[in-house]
């Protein structure tokens, strides 16, 4: 069994660098510095607007998938062979992201992630960072990655103003990884995951999106790191979307299903949410280092608490993931539209957010978009 700071994990369980004294600066009392907020505290925000949707739900957080390109071909988001691509004089300049990220942070957006397909595949997302992260009211600037080219990137992406990262990792076995993903880089993920450390971009969480049959039996292995790692797990039920492998009921390992489980590692105890937390519900292992999140979009009642809208690489605002629903902006920002005219788009993607997505009624479709469009 290998060892993991003198303790031992389960025989599943291969680490994957041997070089993991590089972590153990890390490991302090208290490894995550308390989310970004407002001055004053959450209850003490005083940015001038706050954008409500007709739920009365506060919406303050834009995920923006600034390409559909990726590196990886991971079995549930796309075929072997990709999809087909948006052209590039499609695909929106950062020049128009920056202009929409300032007229709606004006409105009240204060939190913004950068996603995919994957973010860091698309030249010039250092200087695009630290344009984002120069806008005052953007609070909490963040990246959602598969990871593969994290070592490269961490360091100028933490100088240029990223607070945080994502990692997409569904298992911490080197075969495995290259089951769902197609590409034999599991050590490079992980490398990428120990430089994100090591260069302070925290807090690392680290999505993994559990599937009955592929991977579910790493479920306890993942939430063994938080043991001894300062890392958040995020366990994600699988969704029926875009162009992966034929999605079943039967693949999903629901929440519950999950905890339960986890149950059998520790007992969870739970850390009240905050606004920035958005649908997960976080959770500590006793002694824990890190944390636990559950994000159960198709499960739970995860719409009550959806604080998001997103903007997909060519231009359209999506104001849920599971809805077809968009309203574009980037045919407004070619045709001269103003401030005013993006503002107004805003509010009408605002007004049309659903209050609950369509998975369990009878009219519920696979979204037409791919989830590499979209973001996730
Ligand atoms: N390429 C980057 C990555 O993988 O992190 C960013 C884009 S990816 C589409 C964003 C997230 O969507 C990833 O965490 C991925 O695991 C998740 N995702 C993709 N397809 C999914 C599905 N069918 N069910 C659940 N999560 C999914
Ligand atoms: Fe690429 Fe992310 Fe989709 Fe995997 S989940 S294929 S890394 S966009």
């Amino acid at each position: 069994m290998p060892p993991v700071f003198g303790k031992e994990v389960d025989n599943e369980f291969r680490w994957p660098i041997s070089q993991t004294r590089a972590l153990a600066f890390l490991i302090s009392p208290s490894p995550f510095p308390s989310p970004p907020r407002g001055e004053g505290g959450v209850k003490g925000i005083r940015s001038g607007k706050m954008l409500l949707d007709p739920f009365r739900r506060k919406i303050n957080y834009l995920r923006i998938s600034i390409t559909d390109r990726c590196n990886l071909r991971c079995r549930y988001c796309m075929p072997e062979e990709g999809i087909p691509l948006i052209p590039h004089e499609e695909i929106l300049t950062y020049e128009e992201i920056l202009r929409i990220v300032r007229v709606f942070a004006a409105e009240g957006i204060s939190k913004v992630r950068l996603t995919g397909g994957e973010p860091m595949v698309r030249k010039g997302i250092v200087d695009f960072v630290s344009r984002l992260s120069q806008i005052g009211e953007i609070k909490d600037l963040s990246l959602t990655t598969n990871g593969i080219l994290l070592k490269e990137f961490a360091h100028d992406l933490k100088k240029a103003g990223l607070k945080r990262i994502n990692v997409s990792l569904d298992s911490l076995r080197k075969e495995r990884f290259c089951q769902i993903t197609r590409k034999d880089d599991f050590e490079r993920v992980w490398v990428g995951i120990e430089e994100a450390l090591r260069v302070g971009l925290s807090p690392i969480k680290i999505n993994m999106v559990a599937i009955q049959g592929l991977n579910d039996d790493e479920i306890e292995s993942f939430a063994r790191l938080t043991l001894h790692l300062p890392l958040i797990i995020r366990y994600i039920e699988y969704m029926p979307s875009g162009n992966g492998e034929e999605w079943k009921g039967s693949d999903i390992l629901t929440i519950p299903q999950i905890k339960n489980r986890l149950e059998s590692v520790g007992k969870l105890i739970p850390i009240p949410s905050d606004q920035w937390d958005g649908p997960a519900k976080r959770f500590r292992m006793e002694g824990a280092l890190g944390e636990i999140g559950l994000i159960g979009p198709v499960s739970s009642h995860f719409c009550d608490d959806c604080n998001r809208l997103r903007l997909t690489s060519d231009g359209k605002i999506r104001a849920c993931l599971f809805s077809d629903e968009e309203i574009d902006v980037k045919e407004l920002l070619r045709n001269g539209g103003s401030d005013q005219n993006l503002k107004e788009r805003l509010l009408v993607a605002l007004r049309e957010k659903p209050e609950r997505h369509p998975i369990h009624t009878q009219q519920f479709k696979k979204c037409q978009r791919n989830m590499s469009a979209i973001g996730g």
